[in-house]
């Protein structure tokens, strides 16, 4: 079985202006597509692997029947398949607040407003490529952090929320070089808080 992308449910320049149409046609129809392929590719050579649901190979990666260089590629292609999925879900043009996580977050983290400076600084800090994540860890509570490359934070028992892809390919077009810009206007797009 062949894992195919989520299908987006806008249209590529829906988040225009703060995410363009440019970089969410690339972004989804070829980068996303290429960790679809290259982990379809790996989950190929296990068929008894290749039925089960990405998210669930994820969370017992370090037990995965396969060989170590396979084992490094589903962490990459699969993570980047997986982080992906989520990025698409999280945006939209219009808002679609979700109140219990609203409460969760203000609870955790003192308001909304503190959630947003952390989590903000935690995508600016990371160094390189990699996302910024909210996850609820293996003790039920909300967790900032941010991860490099596509590491996965299911691959450490924590279930993601909310994520921030802060690679360049997500806002090279548009933004150059201004990683602070595209992580504050991306508040905009973000439909849950
Ligand atoms: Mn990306």
């Amino acid at each position: 079985m062949k894992h195919e992308l989520p299908k987006l449910n806008y249209s590529y320049d829906a988040l225009e202006p703060w995410i363009d149409a440019k970089t969410m046609e690339i972004h989804y129809g070829k980068h996303h597509q290429a960790y679809a392929d290259k982990m379809n590719a790996v989950l190929e050579k296990y068929p008894e692997l290749a039925e089960k649901n990405p998210i669930e190979l994820m969370k017992n990666l370090s037990n995965l029947p396969m060989d170590e260089k396979d084992r490094s590629a589903f962490k990459n292609n699969g993570g980047g398949y997986i982080n992906h999925s989520l990025f698409w879900k999280v945006m939209g043009a219009k808002k679609e607040v979700d109140e219990s996580l609203v409460r969760a977050v203000e609870s955790a983290f003192g308001s909304a407003e503190e959630f947003k400076k952390i989590f903000s600084e935690t995508a600016l800090g990371q160094f390189g490529s990699g996302w910024a994540w909210l996850v609820w860890d293996e003790n039920g509570k909300l967790k900032i952090y941010s991860t490099p490359n596509q590491d996965s934070p299911y691959s450490v028992g924590h279930t993601p929320v909310i994520c921030l892809d802060v690679w360049e390919h997500s806002y090279y077009i548009k933004y150059q070089n201004r990683r602070a810009e595209y992580v504050e206007n991306w508040w905009n797009i973000l439909k849950l808080i």
